[in-house]
This record gives C-alpha cells, structure tokens and sequence, in this order.
C-alpha cells in the first residue's frame, strides 16, 4: 500500500475526486475531511477525531467497521480465485453458494438471483428482466412502472427515474418514453392529513388503482417500493398497505418489486422485511447494502419461480439470456457476502435489533419535547426525525437554512454521525450499537436539536 500525506489527499480529493452529493462551490472552498480508520460502530478521521458512526457508513454496514472475518473471507477468495467470468456456463464457488443461501433465508419462491454490484445496477436489472418477462409472454406492450414520490432507488439512468426525490432530479433528464409514473408516497406522518390509517390506506390504494387504469392495465408491468421510505427521510407506511397493493398488482396482472436495499440484513430485525413485517412476498426483492455489510459492492435481483419460470423459456427469443455485469456474481464480494450472513447467524444479530431496535425507537420519542421536532419515527434502526418550523402545519424551515445540516454540524462536533437530508434527519447505525449506544446518538440530537432551534428561530 502506498502511504500519502494527509494534506496531498486532501489536495487530490479536491482537484480530481467527483463526489455524490457534493456542492461544487462548496466543496471547492471546504474540501472533505478524510476518514482513515473504522472499527465496531466508530470512524476516525485523519485529525484523528473518533465519531459514533450513527448511519453505519451509508445504511450498509450492518455488522459494524474492521471485521478481520470479512478481511480473511475476502483475502483467502482472492488468493484462491479472484475473478473470472459468470457469462454461460462457467460459475465461482462464493457466487453458486451465496445464490442457494439467499434462496432458502428469502420468503415464498424468491429462489433465483442475478448478481450485480448495488443497488442501482439490481434495480435496472429489475426493469430489464420485468420487460423482458413481458416480452416472452408476449405482452409487449406491458412496459410502464409505477414508483413513488420520495422513493429512492439509484443513480444510474433507470434508478434515477424510478427515484421520486426532486432534489436528486435538479439539472438532470427525465428518461423518454413516458415509461415511468410516480404515486404518493406511503407517509403517515404527512400524507395522513387527518384521516385515520385505514382511511389512508383506502387513499393510497385507490389512488394507485386509478392511476393504473389511467395508464391502462395492459400498459403497466410493474410496482416497486421500499417497505419502509429510507433516503426519504424513513417514511412509514399505513398498516395493511403493501399488502394491499400488492393485491392490486395481482389484479392487473403486475409484478411487485420490494427494494429492500436497506431494511434487509437485519436492519428492522429479520433478513428481510417484506413478508416478515408488511405481510406478503414480492414477485422481486432488491438487495445491496447489507448483503456484504459494506464490504465490497453487491447487488442481488432476486426473481420468484413465477418469474423465472417464464424468463427461462425460450419464447420469442431462442433461449439466450442475453444480460449480465462482468463482475455479476463476483467471486470475492460472493465471499464477502457469505461471510456477513455467517457472522449475523453466530451473533444472534435479527434477535440484537429485536433488543435494541424498541429502544432506540422508545428512546427518542424524547426528542418530540422540541418545538420544532415534528415527527419522531420508524423501526427497529431505521430511525426518523422531521424538522418543522410549524408543527401545527407540519411545515418544514426554507431550504436556504439547511435545518437538518445544522444539526448534522453540531452531532458531529460532539462526535456523534447522522444524516442530515433537507429537513428531515436519518439515523441508520450498524446492527452491533448497544442500547447505550442508542441513548448516546438521541442525547446528542437532543442537545443539537435545541442549539439549532435557536439559530433557526433567529
Ligand atoms: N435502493 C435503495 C432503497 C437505496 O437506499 C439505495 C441507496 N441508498 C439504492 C437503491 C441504490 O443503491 P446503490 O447506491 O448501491 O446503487
């Protein structure tokens, strides 16, 4: 390994490296502060400043930072094998074993994965495979997805349209062909507007049906949705909801995708949350994140024997599956991935979050004591907060104050990490913090929730 200075990584960072969700002007003037170390549930900054990493890097490292398990799982595939092709017939141990490992942990028939490298890349293959499962049926015209407002689920082009955040869609496209259309988002917190859940259920649900005979049912393939809204601030829908919509998705002939990304592995306290905590099994699971812990990139696109039984035959096309990523299936991320799921299973680490996950929850339900704390919500370590200057009419504070930035600016001062994203706050630590832990992250939102209520109320 070659050894830098800090101050010419800090330069080369500047000058060359393009970063996610950076501000250019900003970024220019400010530059990154670079993290070097990570272990259990910390990170270490080059200053050396320790932080109580409250998001688990991204939503993704479920069994916490510096696993040597994982560094030997990886090395030793390495050393062994470290790449060749998945195209046709030629296969890796790691790839094979982890396909049938997630085909017995998953619900239902969920029992024939295609490998990709994350999240993005899962869910275009998703699309791909929902178009072409409609073309062997011969239904080609059955192309449209119906995603949601505050959604998200990727960067790459598809990704990003099924995204329904507007601030990620700013300066760029919109994909042709009318191909995708958004319904509301599944938000009790705002959505609900008064009514009881039931009847917001029959809202969201009636709203979505219309929209489908709107499109037409012999024009719309598919629904996706996460079971619990992450980078949309952890919105949680109405009980009975994804049931229900799976239901409709049953009446007009549509496929149901779950883009468990992030509640999977763990997370809300099961391997994955679709049929364990929101009551059905989806046509397709999405996985990334949490398969490898953050370890190495992984996306998995998961089909039911439904679906795979008609994307095997050879219909209208002569039996080739003509799609696939070099590094589907990749030996070492395989290994990496295996690794994880063996270290949940040892460590009892579903019936940890069942412990701490209500704690947390329960814990922060404190914070609902500041004026401009809206809405306190979640599940197990999927936590979220909304910020309002008006809790009467839940309205946010004007962008130009970056609320949740300034309490993001004053956690990390007192070492703790959130997510700060527009007015709402995200807290998504590895599956491994302990209930003080919990208490530590909420008691320093606490504090920061009241210093910034000063300078916000100014
Ligand atoms: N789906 C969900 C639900 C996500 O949260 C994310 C990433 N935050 C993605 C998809 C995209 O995954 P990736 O960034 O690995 O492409």
């Amino acid at each position: 390994m070659r050894n830098f200075e800090h101050a010419a990584v800090w330069e080369a960072d500047r000058d060359h490296f393009i970063h996610p969700y950076a501000d250019f002007a900003n970024f220019k003037a400010e530059g990154s502060q670079i993290i070097t170390e990570a272990n259990g549930v910390h990170i270490l900054d080059s200053t050396g400043r320790k932080y109580l990493d409250g998001i688990a890097g991204l939503w993704c490292v479920n069994v916490g930072h510096g696993r040597e398990e994982i560094a030997n799982a990886v090395s030793s595939q390495i050393m062994k094998m470290q790449y060749y092709n998945p195209f046709g017939h030629s296969t890796n141990v790691p790839a094979a074993i982890l396909a049938r490992e997630l085909a017995s942990l998953t619900p239902g028939t969920l029992n024939h994965v295609f490998y990709s490298t994350g999240g993005s890349t899962a869910n275009d293959a998703a699309i791909r495979i929902v178009h072409y499962y409609f073309n062997q049926l011969g239904k080609p015209n059955k192309k449209k997805i119906i995603s949601r407002i505050d959604g998200y689920h990727g960067a790459t082009y598809v990704a990003a349209n099924l995204t329904g955040i507007h601030a990620t869609k700013i300066g760029f496209d919109a994909i042709g062909r009318d191909l995708i259309h958004h319904v509301s988002a599944a938000d009790t917190y705002r959505g609900g507007d008064g009514r009881s859940d039931e009847e917001y259920c029959d809202f969201l649900v009636d709203e979505f049906e219309r929209r489908i005979l709107q499109l037409g049912p012999d024009n719309v393939a598919a629904f996706i949705a996460e079971p619990i809204m992450g980078a949309g601030g952890v919105l949680v829908a109405p009980q009975g909801y994804h049931s229900r919509m799976h239901q409709i998705c049953k009446k007009y002939d549509m496929l149901y995708i779950a883009d468990e990304v992030v509640t999977a592995f763990g997370r809300l306290g099961e391997w994955f949350s679709s049929e364990a905590l929101f009551g059905h099994v989806p046509d397709i699971l999405i996985l990334a994140k949490g398969i490898t812990s953050g370890y190495i990139p992984l996306g998995a696109t998961i089909l039911s024997d439904a679906v795979h039984d008609v994307i095997s035959q050879p219909q209208c096309v002569d039996g080739v599956f003509t799609m696939g990523f070099t590094y589907s299936g990749h030996p070492v991320a395989c290994a990496a991935a295996l690794e994880t799921i063996d270290i949940m299973k040892r460590e009892n680490m579903l019936d940890h979050v069942r412990n701490v996950g209500p704690h947390l929850q329960a814990y922060a339900k404190k914070l609902l004591r500041h004026e401009i704390v809206g809405d306190v919500r979640g599940s197990h370590l999927m936590l979220g907060i909304d910020l309002v200057s008006n809790r009467q009419n839940k309205e946010g504070f004007p962008a130009s104050s970056h609320a949740a930035d300034v309490v993001f600016a004053r956690c990390k001062e007192n070492g703790v990490i959130i997510r700060p994203i527009g007015n709402r706050i995200v807290v998504s630590p590895p599956l491994i913090l302990s209930k003080t832990d919990c208490e530590t992250i909420v008691d320093v939102l606490d504090d920061a929730i009241s210093a910034a209520t000063q300078t916000l109320q100014n």
